[in-house]
């Protein structure tokens, strides 16, 4: 019987927007939160996304970049948490290739390849914090935008052909020296 800004504000979660990232859930007045959700604490904050203050940005995407086609055609308006990260090629849910905004033509397998490698990579680095894995995507992104073949923000593309490069480039630069 109300806006979900307004049910967000009683459960002190801030004015305005709906909550997405765990610092979000900073002000949160848990035992509402809790009782009303049905859900323990641990499970809500799974939820969220993780801050991008630092390196997260480049993996974490402020918008919904990519889709479920097949979900989305089950529940319209349905927004799953893995869709924003730059690693998401598949939907977990279904197992259908997720779709972006703007879709590349004629991918060549080879790329699509690299590209799924190079998300697995990126995955595992985050996953398991390998900072000097990290430092060297961060690094090849750097280079990508200064060769103009690519900008920071290309791991999260809504361009699917731009991304896939992006991807491609993290595959190549944990196996060779980036030079
Ligand atoms: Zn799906």
């Amino acid at each position: 019987h109300c806006s979900a800004e307004e049910l967000c504000g009683y459960l002190g979660l801030g004015q305005g927007r709906v909550p997405e990232y765990a610092g979000d859930l900073q002000g949160a007045t848990w035992a509402l939160l809790c009782r009303a959700v049905q859900r323990p604490a641990h499970e809500i904050l799974a939820m969220a996304l993780p801050d991008t203050k630092h390196q997260s940005a480049r993996w974490v995407s402020p918008h919904d970049f990519q889709y479920c086609p097949r979900c989305v055609e089950k529940t319209p308006d349905l927004v799953l948490r893995h869709w924003r990260l730059a690693w998401s090629m598949t939907c977990e849910t279904c197992g259908q290739a997720l779709a972006t905004k703007y879709p590349a033509k004629d991918v060549p397998s080879g790329l699509h390849g690299r590209a799924l490698r190079g998300a697995e990579a990126l995955k595992s680095a985050v996953a398991t914090n390998n900072l000097a894995r990290l430092r060297r995507v961060d690094l090849t992104m750097h280079l990508m935008a200064v060769l103009e073949i690519g900008n920071l923000r290309a791991l999260t593309s809504g361009n699917e052909r731009e991304r896939l490069m992006a991807l491609a480039a993290v595959g190549v630069s944990v196996t060779r020296p980036v030079a």
